[in-house]
Parts: C-alpha cells; sequence; structure tokens
C-alpha cells in the first residue's frame, strides 16, 4: 500500500459512516470524473452489495449517492438544506451530471439493494452500470473503510504520488525513525507531510481539521431532540452538558468562547469523565444526525479523538499552543495507517474494533505523546488501547449509527486516556506484546469473526435488543 497522509486518515465531512457514506460518495465523484465526460449518459443505475445493501439504509448510502450525482462535495455540503435538496430529487427524479445535461434518476428505482448478494473484493461494493451513447459500462465499486475507496482491479500502490522519507508500514519501522533522528512521532510525520505540501499548508488544513472537530463537540452539547432513522434514540450530551456546566458559567455563544472558559476550571475526576463522555456523544449525536463531522479514522469513531483531545486541551495542560493540537492529530493519524496498512479500518471488514478500537489506539498514543511521553511509551498506549478493544462487533441497530456507537465512542475515549496513563507510568521495555503484535492479532481475529458481527446487522444486539421500537 502507498503512502497515506494525515489528511487522508482525517477528513472533514458528515455523517452518519464512512464506509457507507463518504466512501459510495467518493466513488461516484471519481465515476463521474472519468465517465461524465465520454459521451451521453442517457440511463443510470446504482446496485448495492454485501453490507452496503444491509445497512446502506441505516447508514443514508443512497443520500450520499444521490448528494454526490447532484454535484455537492461532502466537506462542503450545506447539511442544513440535504433534507430539501433530497426531496426535490424524490420529486424532479433528475440530476445535472453535466452543466449542460441532466438524466432521470429516481432514487427509488435506480438505486438497488441487493441484500442476498456480495461482489468478490470487499464487504462493501457497488456497481455503477450507465448506458452512454448506446453501450452499458458497468463498474464495481469497494469503499474499504474510512472513506477510502478502490474500483475493482486498481492497486492502492497505484495511489503513491510521493516519496516520503520516513516511510512505515509497521511501529518497529516508525521507532527506528525515530530512533535514528532523535524524532517524536510528530517530528517524523511533519517531515513526511513536506512531501505533499508546505508546513503553511498543512498547518492550515490541521487547524481546520480541529475547528471542525470543536464545532461538532459545541453543536452536539447544545442541541437537543431525537435523532432520525426511526429509532426515537434521545440526544444525550445537551442534557448532561446541562448538568456539568458549572452555575457561574453562562456557556459563550461561540466554540471558541466556550472552549476557553471550560479551560479555566479545576475539577475532579468524575468531572472530567463526564465531560468526556460529553464531548464523545455530541460528536456521535450529530454524525448520527448527518451533521458535518471530522472522519477519524471513521465516522462511527469520529467520537474519540475529538474528546481525547479536547480533554488535554481543557484538563490537562495549561495554554495549548495551536501547534500542539496539530502535532497531537499527526500522532494520531500515523497511528491510524499503521492499522490501515497492515490490518483494517473498516467494520464490515473488521467489526467495531476497526473503527472504535483503532481511534481508541490514535488517541492514546497522542495523548501519550503530547504528555511528554517517548515514542516508545506513545506505541505502548496504542497498544494497550487496542489489546481491550480485540474482538469488538459491529451490530449497529436497524443498521442506524446510533446503538451501540454513540455510547461505544465514548468508552473508546476513556480507554484512551487510561492507556495513556498506563503507559506514561510504566516500561516499555517491559511490555510483553508489540504495537505490531496487537495489529496482527486484530488482523486475525477480524478475518475469524462472522460476518454477522461486521457491520450487517445480522447478529448481536442489532437482533437481540429488546426495547421497543415506538412507531415511525
Ligand atoms: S458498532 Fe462500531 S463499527 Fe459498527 S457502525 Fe457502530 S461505531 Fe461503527
Amino acid at each position: 500500500m502507498g503512502p497515506i497522509s494525515v489528511f487522508d486518515m482525517l477528513k472533514i465531512g458528515i455523517g452518519p459512516s464512512s464506509s457507507h457514506t463518504l466512501g459510495p460518495w467518493r466513488a461516484i465523484q471519481r465515476w463521474k470524473a472519468e465517465f461524465g465526460a465520454l459521451g451521453a449518459i442517457e440511463k443510470l443505475q446504482v446496485d448495492l452489495y454485501g453490507s452496503l445493501a444491509l445497512t446502506g439504509k441505516g447508514h443514508c448510502t443512497d443520500t450520499a449517492i444521490c448528494l454526490a450525482l447532484l454535484g455537492y462535495d461532502p466537506a462542503t455540503v450545506p447539511v442544513e438544506e440535504i433534507t430539501v435538496l433530497m426531496e426535490q430529487l424524490r420529486d424532479g427524479k433528475r440530476v445535472a451530471l453535466t452543466s449542460d445535461r441532466r438524466i432521470a434518476f429516481d432514487p427509488a428505482r435506480d438505486i438497488i439493494f441487493r441484500m442476498s448478494e456480495r461482489l468478490p473484493g470487499h464487504a462493501n461494493g457497488m456497481t455503477i452500470r450507465a448506458v452512454i451513447d448506446g453501450a452499458e459500462h458497468a463498474s464495481n465499486w469497494y469503499s474499504i473503510g474510512g472513506g477510502f475507496v478502490q474500483r475493482e482491479g486498481e492497486s492502492l500502490d497505484t495511489v503513491a504520488d510521493v516519496v516520503l522519507p520516513h516511510p512505515t508500514t509497521t511501529a518497529e519501522e516508525l521507532l527506528a525513525h525515530c530512533r535514528a533522528h532523535d524524532f517524536r512521532i510528530a517530528d517524523m510525520v511533519w517531515a513526511n507531510e513536506a512531501a505533499w505540501r508546505s508546513q503553511q499548508e498543512s498547518r492550515d488544513r490541521v487547524m481546520a481539521i480541529w475547528h471542525t472537530m470543536r464545532d461538532c463537540m459545541y453543536r452536539g452539547c447544545t442541541t437537543r431532540g431525537t435523532l432520525p432513522g426511526g429509532l426515537h434514540v434521545k440526544r444525550r450530551a445537551a442534557d448532561l452538558h446541562e448538568r456539568l456546566v458549572p452555575d457561574d458559567m453562562t456557556p459563550g455563544r461561540t466554540a471558541e468562547k466556550w472552549v476557553s472558559q471550560l479551560c479555566r476550571r479545576t475539577i475532579r475526576f468524575k468531572e472530567v469523565m463526564n465531560w468526556v463522555s460529553c464531548f464523545a456523544l455530541a460528536v456521535n449525536e450529530e454524525n448520527a444526525a448527518l451533521g458535518r463531522v471530522v472522519t477519524a479514522p471513521t465516522n462511527g469513531a469520529s467520537g474519540v479523538i475529538p474528546a481525547v483531545l479536547m480533554y488535554f486541551v481543557c484538563f490537562v495542560e495549561q495554554d495549548v499552543r495551536d501547534q500542539d493540537i496539530a502535532d497531537f492529530l499527526f500522532v494520531a493519524a500515523e497511528i491510524g495507517t499503521l492499522f490501515k496498512k497492515r490490518a483494517t479500518i473498516s467494520a464490515a471488514a473488521g467489526g467495531c474494533q476497526a473503527e472504535v478500537g483503532v481511534s481508541s489506539a490514535m488517541a492514546a498514543a497522542a495523548l501519550t505523546e503530547a504528555q511528554g511521553g517517548t515514542v516508545e511509551q506513545a506505541l505502548m498506549a496504542a497498544e494497550i488501547a487496542m489489546e481491550h478493544h480485540l474482538g469488538l462487533t459491529c451490530d449497529p441497530v436497524q443498521g442506524l449509527v446510533q446503538i451501540p456507537c454513540i455510547e461505544r465512542n465514548s468508552m473508546g475515549a476513556l480507554k484512551a486516556i487510561n492507556a495513556a496513563e498506563l503507559a506514561l507510568a510504566g516500561n516499555p521495555a517491559e511490555a510483553r506484546v508489540s504495537l505490531d503484535d496487537v495489529i496482527k492479532t486484530m488482523d486475525e481475529t477480524a478475518r475469524g469473526m462472522s460476518d454477522r458481527y461486521k457491520e450487517t446487522s445480522e447478529g448481536g444486539l442489532a437482533v437481540n435488543i429488546s426495547v421497543r421500537v415506538p412507531e415511525c
């Protein structure tokens, strides 16, 4: 697999799912770029297979395909207009593939959920069929986790567009680079990212990522209501936030003021724990409501890294600088690339250990280095965090990224903090399990898991939940 940038692992987009929303969206965008110019497209149909078919409705795969066909990008689509845009498409049944060409497209007829079929390359498969100048063109696409897409027959190696000064595929290689150059992990990542773009551009992009995370937490902490999808899950972050906010604090009207108010508080362990949960719940409630989030490394797990970073900013260090925040996100992303290269970040391939487990490992390493831990301790923290997520299943109730996903992010964040503290207090030379060992184990566990527990909603909580679901 070719090099992976920080900005491949951390991406601004919308909820609820990176593999089921962002991936299909990107596949349609790439398909449009290739085929849109070929000639007159007369007919278009998208077939969904495997996990994309089984949980695609709950994960808004059809909405993502429609918005991509309408020409929107996940990073910039006006989230508050999505409902209206979809209503207009359902009524008008036409999309504009180019500025001068509109074709008939009825989402109810032209997006087909093939529940009992799978494509050979990955559990998240889709076929885009178009009739162009009278001839049918069909191409298979795979959403391979975290918003990455792969066209059938395409090697991931072909996407390598740069030569990195410090390429890493394993934690051992990462450690060797850091020892050879006396780097922290963040130093190594900054050096690698310079192969793609200027330092200033990287700085601007990573701060945009942080601001999106921060704004998302603020929105989630101040928005009440019920989540869409029919499960009628009540949003909890705002109630928890109200209970946690001290009597003498009126939350600022902007996310920036809100963060600076929180930074000035001294609070006890129990309150810190509740705040971390509150931050994670806030992000994942926004994600479930198709809000603007950062994929980190997936949407289902998008609350873990912001919650741990916010914990660091508000409750650990005084006067955290932008550089510290950028370094934190760079370290987190680098750890995520190791899992992507050696195992998976796709729940359809590896269950929730590949989503919340990986995000917890990413956050644990970042928090450890941010608190002055050595490279060895940061890798140890990532190992501990993943070790205790091994085998975690993906079983979203009704295919919605709500139960167990929202709470699970709070668990992943708290485990990351605990893992960082254990590593900071520990001696990596005495550790008996390395990060590479645990990544290999996670990969083997993923391969051995039943498909029922890999984002199909055919097992686990998805079939055993005993709460009564109200009528829609
Ligand atoms: S259970 Fe985990 S992996 Fe599955 S959709 Fe929810 S957050 Fe993602």
